[in-house]
C-alpha cells in the first residue's frame, strides 16, 4: 500500500468549520513541503469565514480583510469547500471516518456562558452572542427581536465583545452606513430610543478584559459621550501594586485611557456610554420583562495564584434598565459523536489531539483533532488561531509519520463529492461563494455601503441560482 501523503495516496483531511482556525489549519497543511494533501472544509452556513463574517463588528471592516488570505488558501487545487453542509446532520462522524485520514474540528464556540442569577431569562435579557449574530446577518438569528424602544441598556462584562455591543448601540446612522451591518439591524437601530448604555465590569479598571484600541474607540464616538466617574478609576491598593510591577502594559494603558475619560465633561451628545467597575448583577428585576438590575458592589482580593478576584460586599444598588446584554463569554457546544468537556465547553484535547476525556484513563481519539475556540476556549484575537492551528497540525503530522491516523475505506475525493451531492444537493462551493461575495458587494455599492449581506439560506441560494442562470455556460 502506498504511503499516506504521497501522490499515489494523498493525506485526506476534513476540516469542520470555516472560521480563522480552520483556515489556518488548512494553510499549514498546504504549506508542508513534499506532502500531498487533499482538504475538504465543511461549513454549516452557506457562507465561509465564521466569526470574521458573523462576529467581528461591522464597523471593523479592516479586520475583515484577513479573508483575502483565506481566499488564497481556498484557491489551491487540493482544497474544496462544502458550504450549507452540516456536520452531524448532512454528513456524520461515521461518514467522515470512511473518507478521511484525519478530521479537524474548527467549530468555535457557538453558545454563551450563563450568569446563573434570578431573572436571567426574563424577556429583555439577551446574550451578546445573539445580538452580535443578529446585527451581523447570521441566518439563525435574523428573526430575533431586541426592544430598542428602551432608553437604558446594560451590557454585562468588559471584554471586547461588550465593547462591540456598546459601540453598535451607540453608533449614529451615518456611522452605520459605512459598515456591512445587516440591513434590518440598521433599520432597527435607526429607530432606537437607547440613550444610556451602562457597561458593567465585575472587577476594577485594571482588570478589564478589553484591549486599548477598543476602549479608545469608545471615547471617539460621533453620537455618544463616554462617562467615567472619577471614583470608578480610583485604584484599590492591590490593583495599584499590580500595575506598579510593570508586567501588564495593556492594563496600565487601559487605566490611563479611563482616567482621561474621567476628566472629560459630557458634551451633550445624544447617547451616553457609562462605564462602571466592581459591580456584579445579582438579579434582573421585572414583572413581565426586565425593568431593572440589582447590582452588588464588589471588592478585590488576592487569590492563592496571585490573581485579583472579585467578592461581594454588603452594598447594593438598583439601576432601571429595560434591556440587558450578557457579554460574559462564549461557550462551545457538543458535536454528535465527538467527546465534549462540559465544564469548559470544549473538546478534550492535548495540544490539539482529541482525547476521550481528561481522566487518567483518557485516550487519544485516533485521527481527530481540534483547533480554535473549541480547542482552547473563547479567548484571543484572530491571529491567536495561527500558532494554535500550527500546534495541532504538527501533532497531526507526527501521527502521520507514526502511522497513527484513520484508515478510510473509501479515500477517493469523488466519493465525498457524490455523498454530499446526494445528501445536500444545494451545497455551496467556494466558486459559488465568490459569486455571492460579488453580489453582496454590488448590492452594498448600490446603496453606498461596503456590502449588503444576504441573511437567510434561501436568499443566498436564490441569488446564486439567479446569478448562475445569467452566466454564460462554461466551456
Ligand atoms: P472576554 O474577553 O473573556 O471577556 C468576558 C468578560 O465577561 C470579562 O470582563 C469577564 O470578567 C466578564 N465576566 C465573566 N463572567 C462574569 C460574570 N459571572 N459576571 C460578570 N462578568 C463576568 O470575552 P469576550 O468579550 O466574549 O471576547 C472573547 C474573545 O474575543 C476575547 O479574547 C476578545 O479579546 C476577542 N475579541 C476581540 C475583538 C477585537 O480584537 N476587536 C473583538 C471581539 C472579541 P472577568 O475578567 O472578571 O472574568
Amino acid at each position: 500500500m502506498a504511503q499516506i501523503g504521497t501522490e499515489a495516496a494523498p493525506l485526506r483531511v476534513a476540516i469542520i468549520g470555516s472560521g480563522p482556525s480552520g483556515f489556518y489549519a488548512a494553510e499549514y497543511l498546504e504549506k508542508q513541503p513534499d506532502l500531498h494533501v487533499e482538504i475538504d472544509m465543511f461549513e454549516r452556513l452557506p457562507t465561509p469565514f465564521g466569526l470574521v463574517r458573523g462576529g467581528v463588528a461591522p464597523d471593523h471592516q479592516k479586520i475583515k480583510s484577513v479573508t483575502k488570505l483565506y481566499e488564497r488558501i481556498a484557491s489551491k487545487p487540493n482544497f474544496r469547500f462544502y458550504g450549507n453542509v452540516e456536520f452531524g446532520k448532512d454528513v456524520t462522524h461515521d461518514d467522515l471516518v470512511k473518507h478521511y485520514h484525519a478530521i479537524i474540528y474548527a467549530v468555535g464556540a457557538q453558545s454563551d456562558r450563563k450568569l446563573n442569577i434570578p431573572g436571567e431569562d426574563l424577556p429583555g435579557s439577551h446574550s451578546a452572542t445573539e445580538f452580535v449574530a443578529w446585527y451581523n446577518a447570521h441566518p439563525d438569528f435574523r428573526d430575533r427581536q431586541f426592544d430598542l424602544t428602551q432608553e437604558s441598556v446594560a451590557v454585562i462584562g468588559v471584554g471586547n465583545v461588550a465593547m462591540d455591543v456598546a459601540r453598535i448601540l451607540a453608533r449614529t446612522q451615518e456611522e452605520l452606513m459605512q459598515t456591512d451591518i445587516a440591513d434590518y439591524a440598521m433599520e432597527a437601530l435607526a429607530k432606537s430610543n437607547v440613550k444610556r448604555i451602562y457597561v458593567l465590569g465585575r472587577r476594577g479598571p485594571a482588570q478589564a478584559a478589553f484591549t486599548n484600541a477598543e476602549i479608545k474607540e469608545l471615547g471617539e464616538m460621533a453620537g455618544a459621550d463616554i462617562i467615567v466617574a472619577p471614583e470608578e478609576v480610583e485604584l484599590d491598593p492591590l490593583s495599584k501594586a499590580y500595575l506598579e510591577t510593570g508586567k501588564d502594559p495593556k492594563a496600565e494603558k487601559n487605566v490611563e485611557i479611563l482616567t482621561e475619560y474621567s476628566k472629560r465633561q459630557p458634551t451633550g451628545k445624544p447617547k451616553q456610554v457609562i462605564m462602571r467597575f466592581l459591580v456584579s448583577p445579582v438579579e434582573f428585576i421585572g414583572e413581565k420583562r426586565v425593568e431593572a438590575i440589582k447590582l452588588v458592589k464588589n471588592e478585590l482580593y488576592e487569590r492563592e495564584d496571585g490573581t485579583l478576584r472579585p467578592r461581594p460586599t454588603d452594598q447594593y444598588e438598583t439601576i432601571p434598565v429595560g434591556l440587558v446584554f450578557r457579554s460574559v463569554g462564549y461557550r462551545g457546544v457538543p458535536l454528535p459523536g465527538v467527546p465534549f468537556y462540559d465544564r469548559w465547553g470544549t473538546i478534550p484535547n492535548e495540544k490539539g489531539r482529541v482525547l476521550t476525556d481528561y481522566s487518567d484513563d483518557g485516550q487519544q481519539v485516533i485521527g481527530e483533532y481540534v483547533v480554535g475556540w473549541i480547542k482552547r476556549g473563547p479567548s484571543g484575537v484572530i491571529g491567536t488561531n495561527r500558532p494554535d492551528a500550527l500546534e495541532t497540525v504538527e501533532m497531526l503530522l507526527e501521527d502521520l509519520a507514526a502511522g497513527k491516523l484513520l484508515s478510510p475505506s473509501a479515500p477517493e475525493a469523488e466519493a465525498v463529492e457524490k455523498l454530499v451531492a446526494e445528501r445536500k444537493p444545494d451545497y455551496i462551493t467556494f466558486d459559488d461563494w465568490k459569486i455571492i461575495d460579488r453580489l453582496e458587494q454590488e448590492r452594498g455599492k448600490a446603496v453606498g455601503r461596503p456590502r449588503l449581506k444576504f441573511s437567510s439560506v434561501e436568499e443566498v441560494l436564490e441569488a446564486l441560482r439567479a446569478a448562475k442562470s445569467n452566466m454564460p455556460a462554461a466551456g
